[in-house]
């Protein structure tokens, strides 16, 4: 049963969710096929996971189906949550044709004010 959630989503989250989107399909890692965003708790986006709609999705083995596609790479949602996570936040294992488009955020170099030596030995 699915209730309709038709809140608009806010900045942060559907940009949060077109990454999700743009990673290959957590389950079987397609880029090809169309990815949803799967919510793994209901009306919240930042804990959605990128499946391939037709299959690993909707798709009567996908996850909201008999789940038999996650089950033969022995997978749980919660698996492939932390998968995207990391994905999101390292992106290790990119897809080679997805050079992204610098949606870097660009990391200030220094962020750690060079602290003077305190050397206020208090002896
Ligand atoms: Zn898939
Ligand atoms: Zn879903």
């Amino acid at each position: 049963m699915r209730t309709k959630h038709s809140r608009k989503l806010d900045t942060e989250e559907s940009a949060h969710i077109a990454r999700v989107k743009a990673l290959p399909c957590a389950c079987c890692k397609t880029t090809t096929k169309p990815r949803d965003a799967h919510h793994t708790a209901q009306g919240n986006h930042f804990t959605t996971i990128p499946l391939c709609h037709e299959d690993c999705h909707q798709g009567t083995h996908g996850v909201h189906g008999d789940q038999a596609l996650l089950k033969v790479r022995k997978l749980t949602e919660n698996d492939m949550l932390n998968w995207t996570n990391r994905q999101l936040e390292f992106g290790t294992e990119n897809p080679s044709h997805s050079k992204s488009r610098q949606s870097r955020a660009s990391t200030p170099k220094s962020d750690i004010p060079l602290l003077p030596k305190i050397v206020a030995r208090r002896f």
